[in-house]
């Protein structure tokens, strides 16, 4: 399939709610949003259909009815968070888009708020001792019964009101299930995905060779869904205010992942001049293509590692075609994701070895299970490793590390399917979210123990442990990085989470996405500190966030000491030619006068110039 390909009607039905309410008017509509994946996509618009949520009804006992009844406030309080945010965008929209969405979001806010819906279902499941999502199914479907029994001359006024109960209470029952809010099912071959939101674990799912391009409404630069379709290689633009509601099914629809730019109906001119950027493209990527077989090597010899992030091993002949040196990171949230129990130890095993030994001999960074913050991962919850009430501050809490350290068998049964599939190649094991050394003891206690056990046990491990690092993602692990370098055997340096954790910014946000900033100078700071931290103590330093992915900062990593970047396959060729391009020394002095600045514009002020003008994204 070409992203390119003229687009086919499709029979696809009506997009997420809220439900489309502006009236297509005639002529294109541009919407503007977050540049996440480059590349054109033009193509149908397809609205995912959202999956019907079951309810059978299910029974429980006196004693579990506080605890059903503080999820249903949990999901509650989930719910009203997603309208809020719903509410927060409508200003961003066309007049009439607003005037039209604006009540509806009320009327679902006011029914979040002690409506009859949920004084109904908390006496449910108090006097019929049914589960919450069995009580809110019950209570819907009551209250429309009445609604739609009542004597009234305008009927559609009824429907419409019935329709809002449904929809708030499938809108709750979601959040009470965690089912994914989309189903790809049917997703048409060349259509365009346009959602109100799309999580990591509904984008795992996406298969890049049917999708001409992904928009969505919800979403920030460096959340998981970005670095996912990024490393899909899928044209993708987040944060499009308006646009979900806007979209109809099967009308033609522009993705332009590279400006940030989201087009419905486009005119023929806009869509020829598409055509034609698009196959520019093409030619650029073909030509950058020709770098693989080439080295990562400065033009005064200084040999740069480049590996490949992996989040799903549907990116694997990605990584294989971009000439990576092997994968630097590999997140292993995408096993735990999308299913209902957690994988064992065997059907790990089966999965690192074989990504292992399609890389090998080139090395694979394995990091272990990074939960939390915006990673929901359903299956823990349903496993009861973590608690299904959400904490206040998920990105501050019990995230990574922490919780493999409180959840001891999840952990270890992790590493020893690691050890157990390193025999079939160059492995390591990364930590993620370390903060304290204490941290690091512990779980190389623990990786210690594992490997004793598994040799106890007779199977066959590497001989030599592989090496174990950590993510340096938070300030406090920048900062402690001297201490953390003695320890560890190599740092990987999460921008990513740096950036979010420095500027206190949530990476997934669409609206503060203008003040999330890797070239922000307390961020540049603390990738220096840990790089020369790192580098003192003779331990290899990487950077694996979304920063080493951009060839616009290329050479000031380079002049910052760093020599080994894990980033997104599709991104490696561009990043090669600029690491081809730069020179060490040159790269030094532009690192020195970017460190003296305070202000980001200048910063990139000194970035584009070292470019020859083309300014950093
Ligand atoms: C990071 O935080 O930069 C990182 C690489 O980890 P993740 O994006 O998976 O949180
Ligand atoms: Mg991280």
């Amino acid at each position: 399939m070409s992203r390119t390909d003229p687009p086919a009607p499709s029979p696809r039905p009506a997009p997420r709610s809220p439900p489309a309410a502006a009236p297509a008017p005639p002529g294109e509509r541009v919407f503007a949003g977050i540049a996440i994946a480059p590349g054109i996509g033009i193509g149908p618009v397809f609205g995912a259909a959202e999956p019907a949520v079951t309810v059978t009804r299910q029974k429980i006992v006196a004693a579990d009815i506080a605890a059903e009844g503080a999820r249903l406030e949990e999901a509650v309080a989930r719910s009203r968070r997603q309208l809020l945010k719903l509410r927060a965008r409508l200003d961003a929209l066309p007049e009439e888009g607003s005037r039209e969405l604006a009540p509806l979001i009320e009327a679902y806010l006011r029914m979040l708020d002690g409506s009859r819906l949920l004084r109904g279902a908390r006496a449910r499941i108090a006097t019929t001792l049914i589960r919450a999502e069995s009580a809110v199914a019950e209570e819907a479907e009551a209250i429309c019964a009445i609604i739609l029994a009542m004597e009234d001359p305008d009927r559609a006024a009824q429907e419409r009101r019935a329709a809002e109960v449904r929809e708030i209470a499938a809108r709750i029952l979601r959040n009470l299930t965690r089912q994914p809010f989309q189903n790809f099912a049917g997703l048409p071959e060349g259509a365009v995905l346009v959602a109100e939101a799309l999580r990591p674990a509904d984008a795992a799912l996406l298969d890049p060779g049917r999708l001409a391009g992904v928009a969505t409404e919800e979403g920030g630069a460096e959340g998981h869904t970005a670095i996912m379709l990024r490393a899909l290689g899928v044209p993708a633009v987040l944060g499009v205010a308006g646009l979900a509601a806007a979209a109809r099914p099967g009308q033609v629809v522009l993705v332009d992942g590279g400006a940030g730019q989201v087009v419905l109906d486009p005119s023929p001119p806009r869509l020829a001049a598409a055509r034609r950027a698009a196959s520019a493209y093409a030619r650029e990527n073909q030509r950058l293509a020709r770098l693989r077989r080439l080295p990562a090597v400065t033009t005064d010899g200084a040999v740069v590692m480049l590996q490949a992030n992996l989040e799903i091993p549907a990116e694997l002949p990605l990584v294989t075609a971009s000439g990576a040196h092997g994968i630097g990171l590999l997140r292993s949230e995408f096993l735990f994701m999308n299913r209902e129990g957690l994988p064992d130890e065997d059907a790990q095993t089966a999965v690192y070895r074989s990504i292992i030994e399609a890389i090998a001999p080139d090395p694979v960074t394995i990091r272990v299970l990074d939960w939390g913050g915006e990673k929901e991962i359903d299956a823990l919850a349903a496993a009861g490793v973590v608690a299904e009430a959400r904490e206040i501050n998920p990105a501050l809490g019990l995230r990574g590390i922490r919780l493999l350290l409180r959840a001891p068998a999840l952990f270890e049964t992790q590493l020893a399917a690691i050890l157990r599939a390193a025999v079939a190649g160059p492995t390591s094991v990364l930590l993620p979210m370390i903060t304290h050394l204490s941290e690091l003891h512990q779980a190389r206690a623990i990786y210690e123990r594992v490997a004793r056990r598994l040799r106890r046990r007779g199977e066959r491990i590497p001989e030599r442990l592989p090496p174990l690092g950590v993510m340096i993602e938070t300030p406090g692990a920048a900062l402690a990085a001297d201490a953390l370098a003695l320890e560890a055997d190599f740092l990987a340096i999460g921008t990513n989470d740096l950036s979010m954790y420095t500027l206190a910014v949530d990476r997934g946000a669409a609206e503060l996405a203008g003040l999330y900033d890797p070239l922000h100078p307390a961020v540049l700071r603390l990738v220096q500190f840990a790089t020369e931290a790192g580098l003192r103590m003779r331990k290899p330093v990487s950077v694996c966030g979304e920063m080493g992915a951009n060839p616009a900062f290329t050479a000031l990593l380079l002049g910052l000491g760093l020599r080994r970047f894990s980033i997104n396959a599709p991104a490696v060729p561009r990043v090669k030619q600029a690491v081809r391009a730069a020179s060490i020394e040159g790269a030094v002095r532009l690192a020195r006068r970017v460190m003296d600045e305070s202000d980001p514009a200048r910063i990139r002020a000194h970035l584009a110039a070292a470019q020859g003008g083309s300014g950093p994204g």
